[in-house]
């Protein structure tokens, strides 16, 4: 059931957010009584003063975590408890998702029907896919000879801590709460400091739903603060970041500073769309590329912004993303009609247009999009043609509606453009033949190639990044658990063989 645009202001007027940090099982303020505001972008308002989290916070949430931990209440419970606690989260968030996807609409500027997407979908999948594995994981034999019996045993790694971006709040949240706690660790979460309402939600959710006290704990607060306070944390086993590369370096840092703990790292992208002489101009053709830019206003890490198209194609390909563009509505996010949302702030709105200056200065041909006047920070959908492989807007992440078509004279050149970034997380392909798309999956230099469509898979499929886009770490699929495992081998010398 989807709720007309008056029912959302309703229920938007209805609200009263919690800015509240959560440590061991308690709402709180910060040590000191500080507070920041969280604004939705799309108006100006304030929403919420919330908890402004600093080291102090975190040692308490993570002494929580870490006594918690060694009690054993959750890290040793039956996995089927585990899972059961965390199936009724999934039942809670998809209860109350409507109020949960307005929530993070109004933080965010992101469009509701996206958020209900997320929300109604995405966020309760996780949980239950992530609870149902937490009985169903399992250790290992290895061979050896009679004298022995060698096992290979999976543990929870214990506090895991979380740093978070703020274009997907609530999914990215559930990214790293739901494997962390389906496997026995405890965690700290750190979300954006633009957009800490639905992860606080959230906890009041998961207590709701029986998650001990201590296990799940939220410090909202900035980087430099809460968030260098987790990276620095020498009682934090493994931390798990998603964010821009710039910051992500920082963890490894700050890992190498303190106690090595281990760091998963999902961070910024500049990925192709493919478009090889073979392919058919369908609409679903058209209608991928232009979401594969202009998805959640282009504030997506894997988003398609370079579009690599053959050059025959590129004429009726432009004419075509250009009428699609049109038909985009740009507007009040709680609309259940409009498409692209707010920029996150004034200063990512200033940022996104200093790059579309640049396009223009480097000599690209800006044909739709630019500047809007709307109130808030709105951003048009903008299309470049004629952009080159060394202009700025072809090099960097604009995190911004911004597609930028560039002629290509052949697979080939297009394998070679596409890899020659310091990125690798994502790439489209489009091609009739089968053998043209393994070679170009098979050679490009990233985590998720799609192949006849733009996706960046689902829950069970792996996300993450080659390059500069991400460590060796992987969020969803089984490969989720391994950033929140550690592997023991117990070696048994046996008296008979
Ligand atoms: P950001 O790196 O500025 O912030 C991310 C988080 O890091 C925030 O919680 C922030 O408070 C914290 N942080 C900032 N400075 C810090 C510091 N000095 N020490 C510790 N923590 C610090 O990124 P953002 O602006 O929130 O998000 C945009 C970026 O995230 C883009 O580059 C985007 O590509 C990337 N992203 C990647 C993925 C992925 O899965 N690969 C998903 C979403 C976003």
């Amino acid at each position: 059931m989807t709720l007309s645009h008056a029912e959302f202001q309703a229920l938007a007027a209805r609200l009263k957010p919690n800015g509240k940090a959560f440590i061991d099982g308690t709402f709180c303020e910060a040590a000191d009584g500080s507070v920041f505001e969280t604004v939705n972008p799309a108006t100006g308002q304030v929403l919420a003063a919330v908890a402004h989290c600093k080291a102090a916070d975190v040692d308490r949430a993570v002494a929580a975590a870490r006594r918690v931990f060694n009690a054993g209440t959750w890290s040793r419970a039956e996995p089927e408890e585990r899972k059961e606690v965390l199936l009724k989260v999934a039942r809670l968030v998809r209860e109350n998702a409507h109020e949960l996807a307005v929530l993070e609409s109004l933080d965010t500027g992101k469009t509701i029907s996206d958020c209900l997407d997320e929300i109604g979908g995405d966020v309760p999948n996780f949980f239950q896919w992530y609870a149902e594995l937490a009985d169903k994981t399992f250790g290992k034999i290895a061979p050896t000879g009679p004298g022995a019996m060698a096992l290979i045993t999976k543990e929870p790694a214990g506090v895991a801590g979380a740093v978070l971006p703020w274009n997907f709040p609530l999914v990215m949240a559930a990214w790293k709460i739901a494997p962390s706690l389906a496997v026995g660790c405890s965690a700290v979460i750190k979300p954006a400091e633009q957009t800490p309402l639905s992860t606080i939600r959230l906890a009041e959710l998961m207590q709701q739903a029986g998650v001990p006290d201590g296990v799940i704990n939220i410090v909202p607060g900035f980087g430099e603060t809460a968030g260098k306070a987790i990276g620095l944390h020498n009682d934090i086993d493994t931390v798990s970041f998603t964010g821009s590369t710039e910051v992500g370096r920082m963890f490894m840092r700050y890992s190498g500073d303190s106690n090595l703990k281990g760091v998963g790292l999902e961070m910024g992208g500049k990925s192709p769309f493919i478009v090889l002489e073979d392919a058919r101009l369908t609409d679903d053709l058209i209608e991928h590329a232009a979401m594969s830019a202009f998805w959640n206003g282009g504030q997506n890490c894997s988003a398609n912004m370079r579009q690599l198209i053959a050059a025959p194609l590129v004429e009726e390909f432009t004419g075509r993303i250009l009428d699609r563009v049109k038909a985009f509505q740009l507007g009040d996010p709680l609309d259940p009609e409009t498409d692209i949302g707010s920029m996150i702030t004034r200063d990512h709105k200033d940022m996104v247009m200093n790059y579309i200056q640049s396009g223009m200065d480097d000599g690209a041909q800006m044909i739709a999009g630019g500047d809007s006047d709307l109130p808030g920070y709105f951003i048009a959908p903008t299309v470049f043609q004629n952009v080159t492989p060394d202009m700025k807007i072809a090099r960097e992440e604009i995190f911004g509606p911004v597609l930028g078509i560039m002629p290509m004279k052949s697979a080939e050149e297009a394998l070679t453009v596409a890899s020659d970034t310091d990125y690798g997380l994502h790439a489209t392909v489009f091609t009739q033949d089968i053998d043209r798309a393994l070679h170009m999956a098979r050679s490009l230099p990233c985590g998720t190639v799609s192949v006849n469509g733009f996706s960046e898979g689902d829950i069970k499929t792996p996300f993450g990044g080659y390059k500069q886009s991400g460590s060796l770490a992987r969020d969803n699929g089984t490969e989720a658990l391994e950033q929140y495992l550690q592997t023991k081998t117990i070696w048994v010398q046996t008296a008979v063989g």
